[in-house]
């Protein structure tokens, strides 16, 4: 199950909800109960460096298949 990081704007109150995608449209704030929620992008960030990576990778391998081609230096 996801964990998404939350910030509320009521109290400041930082916390981390471990919910469906569907659930996290109702969380509160566990301080203060309110709904003015901003949802930090931490796990986010994380997971778009790894794909950067990957997309990196993938960018170089799909831009020659194999045959030659005078824009690849692997071929
Ligand atoms: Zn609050």
């Amino acid at each position: 199950m996801p964990a998404y990081d939350f910030r509320c704007n009521d109290c400041g109150e930082l916390f981390t909800v471990r919910c469906s995608i569907s659930e996290k449209e109702n969380v509160t704030c566990p301080t203060c109960g309110g709904k003015n929620l901003t949802q930090r992008l931490t796990g986010f960030m994380v997971m778009g460096k790894s794909s950067s990576n990957g997309e990196g990778a993938m960018a170089s391998g799909s831009s020659c298949s194999g045959k030659s081609c005078s824009g690849c230096a692997g071929c």
